[in-house]
């Protein structure tokens, strides 16, 4: 009891900070917004406050767009794992529910069995027609009973089939939402990891040349301690625009990391890979950036590239890690620019060259 009340007495501590915050910031006390709070009242997210904090501390203030993208990068994510756990019992629900049918039919099977044979020992033990009849009365009664139990399985089965198929499309739902990022709505690190294995292997079965650019945002710190996180997320939108603009077809796109992406582009030979990048490079730098809130003119960012070509000898990590290293050599050499592995600037055992 006391454990129930100190819960009610924590939980209604967190309310009355989330419902401060709401009063004193004048926001709207929709549940969103008391979420966003209560959670930050928690402390359970360090990344949530983090980001409050200095967006108030930049702003004095969070906007509707704030709230917005805030909620959907760092509070719907929890909901992936909530609807894991949903989907999970509601699949333990089905399994339990269809092995109770199935129990009680095997029950009825086996009386029904235990009848057929009774009745066949009293048919031979009978002469009488009357007995008789009751005997094949008795048949008919329990074939019905029979009967029915199956129906009730068939039927249990039908729906039950119906409900797995509809479970199979949640957790496939599940699935993707669970590796994709939230804020650009590319594929994340999670998604990388397999798609980067399945191309290599098609790449070696096809005999076809397979290309992986490594990049990252230049000098983003920078930028974000200049102008904010929240608008250096809108940044890693428009670079993630950038990047779904330039590239086509099978080309796959991920958010690696923080302010880094990769682009696997099957059957691609080196050169025109590194016109992609330069492409990508291009269109990235070509966008001025402009605070939507205020119409504050921020400058451009720019973006270093790292572009391998898989080799025969080539696993996923030493093709990353050459990509990785040329992407390095961008970064030395002065950056906004793409390296290759046949770049003299590139020192494969990672070594300072500049
Ligand atoms: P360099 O040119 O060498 O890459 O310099 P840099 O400042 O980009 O590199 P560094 O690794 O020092 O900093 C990366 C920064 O990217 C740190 C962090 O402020 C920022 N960053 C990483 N993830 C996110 C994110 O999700 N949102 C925002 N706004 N910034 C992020
Ligand atoms: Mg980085
Ligand atoms: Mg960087």
């Amino acid at each position: 009891m006391n454990g129930l009340l100190d819960e009610h007495e924590r939980t209604l501590a967190f309310a009355e900070v989330a419902l401060g915050q709401i009063r004193s910031l004048r926001q709207t006390a929709v549940p969103r917004n008391y979420e966003i709070w209560y959670v930050y009242a928690t402390g359970y997210n360090p990344a949530l406050n983090n980001v409050i904090n200095e967006t108030l501390a930049r702003n004095g203030r969070l906007t509707e767009a704030d709230l917005e993208q805030i909620y959907e990068t760092y509070l719907s994510q929890i909901r992936i794992s909530e609807r894991i756990d949903s989907v999970g019992a509601r699949v333990i629900s089905e399994i339990d529910g269809v092995m109770k049918v199935v129990t009680e039919a095997l029950a009825a099977s086996s009386t029904y069995g235990n009848n057929l044979s009774g009745t066949a020992r009293d048919l031979a033990a009978t002469k009488d027609p009357k007995a008789l009849i009751t005997i094949v009365e008795t048949l008919v009664k329990s074939t019905r009973e029979m009967q029915a139990t199956n129906q009730t399985l068939e039927d249990r089965l039908t729906s039950s089939k119906q409900e797995i198929a509809t479970l199979q499309q949640s957790l496939e739902a599940v699935r993707n939402e669970t590796q994709s990022d939230p804020l650009t709505g590319l594929g994340n690190r999670k998604f990388f990891d397999r798609a980067i294995e399945d191309a290599i292997r098609k790449a070696a079965a096809n005999d076809e040349p397979l290309t992986l650019l490594m990049m990252d945002i230049d000098h983003f710190k920078s930028f974000n301690d200049n102008y904010g996180h929240l608008t250096g997320d809108q940044v890693l939108r428009l670079v993630a625009l950038s990047l779904k603009q330039n590239v086509k077809g099978q080309d796959i796109i991920v958010r690696y990391g923080g302010e880094e992406f990769a682009v696997i582009l099957p059957n691609t030979p080196m050169r025109q890979a590194i016109t992609v990048a330069d492409h990508i490079r291009r269109a990235v730098m070509a966008k001025e950036l402009k605070k939507k809130s205020t119409g504050e003119i921020l400058g451009r960012v720019t973006i270093s590239i790292g572009v391998a070509l898989l080799s025969q000898s080539d696993d996923v990590h030493s093709l990353i890690e050459r990509a990785d290293g040329c992407l390095y050599a961008a970064k030395r050499h002065g950056r906004n620019r793409a390296i290759c592995e046949a770049d003299p600037e590139y020192a494969p055992d990672g070594i300072q060259v500049a």
